[in-house]
């Protein structure tokens, strides 16, 4: 089975006997530190997991496209071992809907992975790896979902708190009514004073 839709090599962790270990990483760390900085996706009750390693390089697969995770908060070990380009890059957390509207300045962020290191981020925070230009690259992926996220999103229509899309929208829909109740204003002292 290919480790998701996008990577050809790879492997499923579950499917060999690792999912009761990853279930009780899951638990014991990716959850406490989700509960604290990603509270608006779940991060509290993260209740079921996908644990898959990807391997890049010439012979591999080379890069991954510009995409968000089928999950609440991704943790994304790199494992080694050597290798040259691979870079991360992350542009902005968006909802369904605004998941192709354009990069904000300040939501470009690149990282350069090393192995041993681990990066924690939220699904929807969109991003992709850049080539890999030598050597073999490897990680180890956790995607972690919360049921009761899934469910309460599906009559949610406000994603503003964690949607910078949605976020950009809602300011400017205020902008435009205090404009509106500003100009109101101005029309009613005009005609008092007339
Ligand atoms: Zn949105």
């Amino acid at each position: 089975m290919r480790p998701n839709t996008m990577n050809k090599y790879g492997a499923v962790l579950d499917d060999f006997g690792m999912e009761t270990m990853l279930d009780k990483l899951m638990e014991d760390f990716i959850r406490p530190m989700s509960k604290v900085f990603f509270p608006e996706v779940g991060g509290s009750t993260l209740d079921a997991h996908h644990g898959f390693v990807l391997e890049y390089g010439m012979d591999r697969d080379v890069d991954l496209g510009f995409h968000v995770d089928d999950s609440e908060v991704t943790l994304n070990v790199c494992l080694g071992k050597q290798f040259s380009g691979g870079e991360l890059f992350f542009r902005g957390v968006r909802c369904e809907k605004h998941v192709n509207t354009e990069t904000q300045s300040e939501e470009v962020f690149d990282y350069a992975h090393l192995p041993g290191r681990a990066v924690l981020h939220r699904g929807r925070h969109r991003h992709g790896a850049r080539a890999t230009i030598s050597g073999n690259r490897i990680n180890l992926l956790l995607w972690c979902r919360s049921s009761v996220f899934r469910e309460l999103r599906k009559y949610q229509k406000d994603f503003s708190s964690y949607c910078t899309e949605c976020q950009r929208e809602k300011k400017e829909r205020q902008r435009q009514s205090v404009a509106a109740i500003k100009l109101e204003l101005l029309k009613r002292e005009g005609e008092t004073a007339a």
